[in-house]
């Protein structure tokens, strides 16, 4: 569908679960509120599956399973398998912390999954341990190399920029990019949800990271991509620069949300939600109700004036 603002929306990004197995800095508060699956409630496998039905009918193909931790939700093989049975859906990908994937992707694969987005802000043992508040790094790269192992269509690296907490790691990033097939892409901390406690400390954007590193090249775009693509002359993987603060890409975006209590949002940065859990059982209303949310998608967001977003919710429950 093309949207009030002349872009095509294609991609919807759905937010499983709020709930997660790790807590990092600055996405989920240590002690997190009670989070139980009635409180708040959550989409369950069934509902979501009726949602990418519709959202497919209505020109979505690429859709990413993320959360919160997407490889906590139970069956979430199923859903890839019925995700997959869309004709019009041509890619499937999910965003993960890597914990649980090393066991899970086989499965995945073969259920349809073909594309796997890692979250990973460093590669020091005690550093991951801090950021993350507990998790075990050698999970993630065993996690990486199954995924390579296994062919699947793209594995790719996400590290959220954190000056003075990970910016003397960039080059050890760049230089997986020598060793594995894979981009390893930088994204801007965006002042969202915790995010707002480290932004004015911690944030540095893309073109520091550029200016230090000369020798990146860049790439030709040849499909749309939130990331500005470049390369090492010698490496068989990309560098990616995900820049929503300090290079918005809001005239390209191309994707709606839904959150994991089954709330289309038209925009991350915006507190617009549009719910559309009452009309499951109703297709015509239900592809309404997410044709009304693509129309709703606004021009752009201003986060890059006022250094806040204008959503209340917070990164795991939309869903990143
Ligand atoms: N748990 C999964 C994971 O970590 O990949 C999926 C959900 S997590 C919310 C998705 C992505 O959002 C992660 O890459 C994380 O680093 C990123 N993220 C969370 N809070 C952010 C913020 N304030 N600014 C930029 N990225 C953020
Ligand atoms: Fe969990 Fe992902 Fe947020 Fe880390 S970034 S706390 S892994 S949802």
């Amino acid at each position: 569908m093309i949207d009030n603002h002349g872009r095509k929306i294609n991609y919807l990004r759905v937010s499983l679960t709020d709930k997660c197995n790790l807590r990092c800095i600055y996405c989920m508060p240590e002690i997190c509120p009670k989070l139980t699956e009635e409180n708040p409630p959550q989409m369950k496998i069934n509902d979501v599956i009726k949602i990418v039905n519709g959202a497919s009918k209505l020109g979505i193909e690429k859709i990413r399973y993320t959360g919160g931790e997407p490889l906590i939700v139970k069956n979430i093989d199923r859903l890839i398998y019925e995700t997959h049975k869309q004709a019009k859906i041509r890619d499937i990908a999910i965003t993960t912390n890597g914990i649980f994937l090393e066991d899970a992707i086989y499965d995945l694969k073969i259920s349809g999954l073909n594309k796997v987005n890692i979250s990973l802000d460093t590669l020091k043992n005690d550093r991951y341990k801090k950021i993350t508040r507990g998790g075990e790094l050698n999970k993630v790269f065993k996690a990486l190399e199954k995924c390579l192992s296994l062919g699947l269509k793209s594995v790719k690296i996400n590290t959220v920029l954190l000056k003075g907490i990970n910016d003397d790691e960039i080059i050890d990033f760049i230089s997986l990019t020598k060793k594995y097939p894979i981009d390893v892409r930088f994204i801007e901390l965006m002042p969202l949800g915790e995010g707002i406690k480290y932004y004015d400390k911690f944030f540095m954007t893309s073109k520091e990271v550029l200016e230090r590193f000369p020798e990146l090249i860049r790439e030709r775009e040849n499909e749309i991509s939130t990331a500005e693509l470049y390369k090492l002359k010698d490496s068989i993987g990309k560098v990616g620069f995900i820049s929503p603060l300090s290079c918005k890409f809001c005239d390209s975006c191309n994707k709606i949300r839904l959150t994991s209590e089954g709330k289309m949002k038209p925009c991350l940065h915006s507190d617009e939600e549009i719910d559309i859990m009452t009309y499951l059982d109703n297709e015509e209303k239900l592809l309404d109700k997410i044709r009304y949310s693509i129309m709703e998608k606004p021009k752009e967001h201003h986060i890059e004036e006022v250094h806040k977003t204008n959503t209340h919710r917070m990164m795991f429950q939309i869903g990143g």
